[in-house]
């Protein structure tokens, strides 16, 4: 066979639209024709954890609307930056679950991999945004000690890219991790829980594709989505593509104040979710992290929104309401 002359070096079309996220709060404003001064945007809060979001995300939001639930999640207020009793730095205790660089072993079976410190989105609400993330990252030194992790601990079946963003890593550092992976005979199933298709529904190119359906194992995609609004006929095709590389889709959303805290919100993510080929999995309580107190709902009404969920939806259209608890065998559920 003659081998395919290789192409000139040229930015694939996803890290183009990576490149060209907005970062500037004002150009974001502009584009949606709001005054910057009504809605307390911080430039402090914008110093501590940049604003990014990729324009395809910006092209969701209602033009006009200082409310709208996707603007909400990544325009950085002034809110942040008061201190909060109970908001914290390492609000999950990953600190103390580290089990080697790039590693976290919570849960029996199953080891995270924080593959990348990257997001081609940041989420004001996200409890990683004071996590060391450059030291932290697993695909540091060609994945050879969170590889070294996962060998020696037999009782790992399960391996979960997270981040950061696993798949704002280029493809073919994703093969390279899970060539070795293969390697491992007790690992039984790949997990990747990203944001990215819904983000930047781009990165689900063919070659992505071509990867994913390829790979040995069970694969499931766990999305972010936290609003109906998140999806459009170009996050429906990249569901698509993923659904047809053989991936089980799963969503887990966060529950936030002033994004998704109502019945219907929560109902519409769920039917919009389906559409797309995706069944939710977990409505998370907020991670109790410092500079996101003003997305907090109280238990009591998590616990009330849920119940109303659970009596007008079918059941495989309600999440697992649960929390993050540092030393927990599992997620705690509300
Ligand atoms: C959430 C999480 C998992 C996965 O938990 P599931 O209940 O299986 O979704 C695994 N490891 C860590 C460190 C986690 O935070
Ligand atoms: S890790 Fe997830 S929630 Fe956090 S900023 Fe990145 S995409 Fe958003």
């Amino acid at each position: 066979m003659i081998p395919a002359a290789p192409l000139p070096m040229q930015p694939r079309r996803w890290q183009q639209a990576w490149r060209e996220a907005v970062r500037d709060p004002r150009e974001l404003l502009a584009m949606l024709g709001l005054e910057q001064a009504a809605l307390q945007v911080s430039p402090a809060a914008a110093a501590q954890f940049p604003l990014r979001v990729p324009r395809g995300f910006v092209a969701r939001m209602r033009r006009g609307d200082p409310h709208d639930p996707l603007l909400r999640q990544v325009l950085p207020l002034d809110e942040e930056m008061r201190p909060v009793a109970g908001f914290d730095f390492d609000a999950v205790g990953d600190g103390a679950a580290r089990a080697g660089r790039g590693v976290i072993r919570k849960y029996r079976g199953r080891a995270l991999l924080i593959a990348t410190g990257s997001c081609a989105v940041h989420c004001r609400y996200c409890f990683r945004r004071h996590f060391p993330y450059a030291e932290e990252t697993a695909a540091a030194a060609g994945w050879s000690e969170a590889l070294a992790t996962i060998r020696a601990d037999a009782s790992i079946d399960e391996v979960i890219l997270s981040g950061g963003d696993p798949l704002s890593l280029a493809t073919p550092k994703l093969a390279e991790l899970t060539a070795a992976l293969a390697g491992i005979a007790h690992v039984r199933r790949l997990r990747l829980h990203t944001r990215l298709p819904v983000v930047l529904p781009e990165r689900i190119d063919a070659g992505l594709t071509t990867w994913l359906a390829a790979l040995p194992w069970p694969v499931a995609v766990v999305l972010h989505a936290n609003h109906a609004n998140e999806f459009d006929a170009a996050v429906d095709a990249a569901m698509a593509r993923l659904r047809d590389a053989g991936a089980a889709l799963l969503n887990q959303a966060v529950l936030l104040r002033g994004v998704n805290d109502s019945v219907e919100a929560l109902a519409a993510l769920g039917e919009r979710g389906f559409a797309a080929g995706v069944l939710p999995y977990y409505l998370h309580q907020l991670d109790r992290v410092a500079g996101a107190a003003h997305f907090d709902v109280p238990d009591a009404r998590a616990l009330a929104l849920h119940a109303a969920l659970r009596e007008r939806q079918p059941g495989y259209l309600v999440p697992k309401l649960v929390r993050e608890v540092a030393g927990d065998a599992s997620k705690r559920p509300l």
